[in-house]
């Protein structure tokens, strides 16, 4: 069914009560061209693609959990594509390209909000460090510029602009194309139209190994079953670790319980996003008048999600900083996620050492503004064999080989990425 103005109607005269069941439950084929393993945001957008850019569609996406129940849906809905390291903008950047005509194409609104990132500098040598990554954006075809405090003031007069303040700020990269998207509807809009292009996708249905065969990877064992592939893509984020591990393959990443919050709703009082950089809090405001805020990781092993109170209080003296008005409001929830956060803090994405064997993971706490190009990218890796220019530098063999993607410079600490 095509959504619209008209099917809307449609339905509401008729209760709601025949909108058709989105994802149709099916019985498992024993063998399919291309499995893949984990229906969050990217392994939903590369079964799409698949479909729709290689008209491949004997396709299963299959997932422990629920559609989008993994990072996908736990997110803070964050998109920009201000990095410096050229690897990591220019997936960014493409992934903003696509985010602008997603909803047409997915026939599914995805809220895509453009409103525009501001990354807050509190010294002139950061402020001087953004100058830099604004005009390397610029010259990757990004639009990017440097604000003034004056003219941060003018953008998002609530914000504390005092010099009175720990860490006061002193400028801002701005990216105006940055801001939000739902992120439930992307999970739902790839799903939807994949699934409608006969792409099969199946709920609650764990991975437990990959069959191995002399050096190929032949199928993967589920709770239903033996399911043989052409070829697997294991696209499971924290779940990845195991999986590969199990195969042989153990991945240079750690699971790192990462916190997002919401305040009650209110009025809308801020119509930006914004990241303060003395620590990391960042804040922007949803459609239902909630301020979803996010922080650094809990900076421990640990796949609970569940949340320190350490970190609750960090974040939220951090954002009540930056807008004093907000110490009015009540916390009305706050939840976690298990970040997949390599030694470099990148993603781990491409072929492994396992014929037909692929892997997308380690996108930590910054892999859902990615999420159309590594579809779009992905779809090309596994319909045509060919890496794809974009994905080179984030092979496996990139820890072994000296290439990383430290793109804070951090070093070999993942709960610091
Ligand atoms: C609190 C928080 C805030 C974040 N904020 C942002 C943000 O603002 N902007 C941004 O760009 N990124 C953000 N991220 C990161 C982003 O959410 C992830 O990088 C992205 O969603 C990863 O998508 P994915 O499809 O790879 O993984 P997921 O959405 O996690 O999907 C993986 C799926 O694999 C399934 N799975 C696992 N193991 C198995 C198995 N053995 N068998 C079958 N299925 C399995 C899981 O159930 C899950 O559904 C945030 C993350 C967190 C936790």
């Amino acid at each position: 069914m095509r959504y619209s103005i008209l099917s809307l109607a449609q339905q509401a005269l008729r209760n709601h009560q025949h909108w058709p069941q989105i994802i149709a439950p099916k019985n498992l084929k024993s063998h399919y061209s291309i499995v893949i393993v984990g229906a969050g945001g990217h392994g939903l957008a590369t079964a799409y693609y698949l479909s729709q850019n290689h008209g491949i569609n004997d396709v299963l996406v299959i997932d422990s959990g629920w559609i989008g129940g993994g990072n996908t849906a736990r997110n803070t809905t964050m998109v920009r594509s201000d990095y410096l390291l050229p690897a990591s903008f220019a997936l960014k950047n493409f992934a903003l390209e696509l985010w602008g005509s997603l909803s047409q194409a997915l026939n599914f609104n995805l809220m895509y909000s453009p409103r525009g990132y501001l990354d807050l500098a509190h010294s002139d040598g950061e402020l001087e460090h953004f100058m830099l990554r604004a005009n390397a954006m610029c010259l990757g075809g990004a639009s990017a510029s440097i604000l003034t405090r004056r003219q941060i003031a003018e953008k998002i007069p609530s914000l504390n602009l005092s010099k009175q303040t720990r860490f006061p700020i002193s400028g801002a990269l701005f990216q105006p194309e940055g801001g939000v998207v739902r992120h439930d509807a992307v999970a739902w809009g790839f799903a939807r139209q994949a699934s409608d292009q006969g792409i099969h996708i199946q709920q609650n249905c764990a991975v437990d190994s990959i069959q191995v065969n002399n050096g190929q990877a032949t199928a993967v064992i589920t709770g239903q079953g033996k399911i043989s592939a052409d070829r697997i893509l294991v696209a499971a984020s924290a779940g990845s670790a195991r999986l590969l591990a199990d195969a042989g393959i153990p991945l240079p990443l750690e699971l790192i319980n990462v916190q997002a919050f919401v305040s009650e709703p209110v009025k809308p009082v801020l119509d930006h996003v914004v990241n303060y950089n003395a620590g990391l809090s960042y804040i922007s405001q949803s459609d239902k008048g909630e301020l979803v805020m996010g922080g650094a990781t809990d900076g421990y092993i640990s796949s609970a999600r569940r949340g320190s109170f350490a970190r609750i209080e960090d974040t939220l003296k951090r954002v009540v900083q930056m807008f004093p008005f907000l110490s009015n409001l009540r916390l009305m929830r706050h939840w976690s996620g298990t970040a997949d956060i390599p030694m470099d803090g990148n993603a781990i994405v491409g072929a492994t050492e396992i014929d037909n064997l692929f892997v997308n993971c380690g996108w930590g706490y910054a892999g859902f503004k990615a999420t159309p190009a590594v579809g779009w990218k992905l779809a090309e890796l596994l319909a045509d064999g060919q890496l794809p220019e974009m994905l080179k530098p984030f092979a496996l063999n990139r820890f072994a080989e000296g290439r990383l993607i430290d793109d804070s410079g951090i070093g070999p600490y993942p709960w610091l990425h």
